[in-house]
């Protein structure tokens, strides 16, 4: 494979040392939780688990896909754990978030794509930290029952989070299986169910898209209504996986920042260490005081 550009000094990863860090790592691992924070070998893991805000994976480790991006392995995953649910929202619960963000993997292996489990999730967090804001952050249900989307917005997430991750152009290579369309139509759809509900979306740059592509997307984005943008620095997690095009510099993420306002996005996070869920619960609260 090509050789990789160098690291850029911006991309800076703190070793997670607090005792902020060890508690939360304390209570993932007594739930017997999955979080994405560790399997995506995120570099904010130190930052964010030291105020306890980690990023649940629910419906096991072993995803139905294989983006080319993800560290996550792939396979055939086990069956839904009835229990987890319940030991989310205990986390949660403990945890004290004003705002938790739930991710899953992709089950292309379960009839409606996990919708009644993501759904059950939101349920029993509600029941325990009625004042925990929720944002969830979705599998493309495009291998799913008619009517799985709707079962997950009945449940009533504040925040409906489903990443686009690149430009249509790079999804052969990048998202197999996926389909760009479909994932712009499902957030759009969401907003037609729900037009309470907040949508948000992101992408990773640095995978080989061009600028004209990125401003494209948030084109595509603004139309199917998105509310809330994304983008970060894609970083390689092993040489096996898809390889970094370039590091874009902090003036390109600033610039695709004021772009994202002026086309209307309520919510814009652009730098090099954008992940779905950095400071998502700051965002937020954030936009609701204004
Ligand atoms: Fe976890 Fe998201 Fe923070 Fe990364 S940015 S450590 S994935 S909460
Ligand atoms: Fe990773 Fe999600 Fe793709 Fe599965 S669907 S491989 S968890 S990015």
């Amino acid at each position: 494979s090509a050789p990789q550009p160098k690291k850029p000094d911006w991309i800076r990863v703190k070793a997670p040392t607090s005792e902020g860090y060890k508690a939360t790592r304390d209570i993932m691992r007594e739930h017997k939780l999955v979080t994405v924070c560790e399997e995506a070998g995120c570099p904010n893991v130190g930052e964010c688990w030291s105020q306890g805000h980690a990023t649940m994976m629910i419906m096991g480790e072993i995803c139905t896909r294989g983006c080319t991006f993800c560290n996550v392995a792939t396979g055939r995953p086990d069956t839904l754990d009835v229990f987890e649910p319940g030991r989310v929202a205990d986390a949660v619960k403990k945890l004290g978030l004003n705002h938790v963000v739930i991710t899953s993997v992709d089950r292309d292996d379960v009839d409606d794509g996990g919708a009644e489990h993501f759904a059950q999730t939101i349920r029993a967090i509600r029941r325990q930290s009625p004042g925990t804001t929720i944002e969830i952050l979705t599998p493309d249900f495009l291998k799913s029952k008619p009517g799985s989307l709707e079962i997950v917005v009945a449940a009533k997430p504040d925040v409906f989070n489903h990443n686009l991750e690149t430009v249509p152009g790079l999804y052969p290579e990048v998202r197999p299986g996926a389909r760009y369309f479909h994932s712009l139509r499902l957030l759009q759809r969401v907003k037609e169910i729900d037009p309470s509900m907040f949508t948000k979306s992101g992408i990773m740059v640095g995978l080989g898209e061009d600028k004209q592509g990125v401003h494209q997307v948030m084109d595509d984005m603004r139309a199917a209504d998105i509310d809330f943008l994304t983008i970060g620095q894609y970083l390689q997690p092993t040489p096996k996986h898809h390889a970094v095009d370039r590091f874009v510099t902090p003036e390109e993420f600033a610039s695709y920042e004021k772009a994202a306002r002026g086309k209307g996005f309520l919510m814009v996070s652009a730098t090099p260490l954008t992940r779905s869920s950095y400071h998502a619960g700051e965002d937020f609260a954030q936009l609701r005081a204004a």
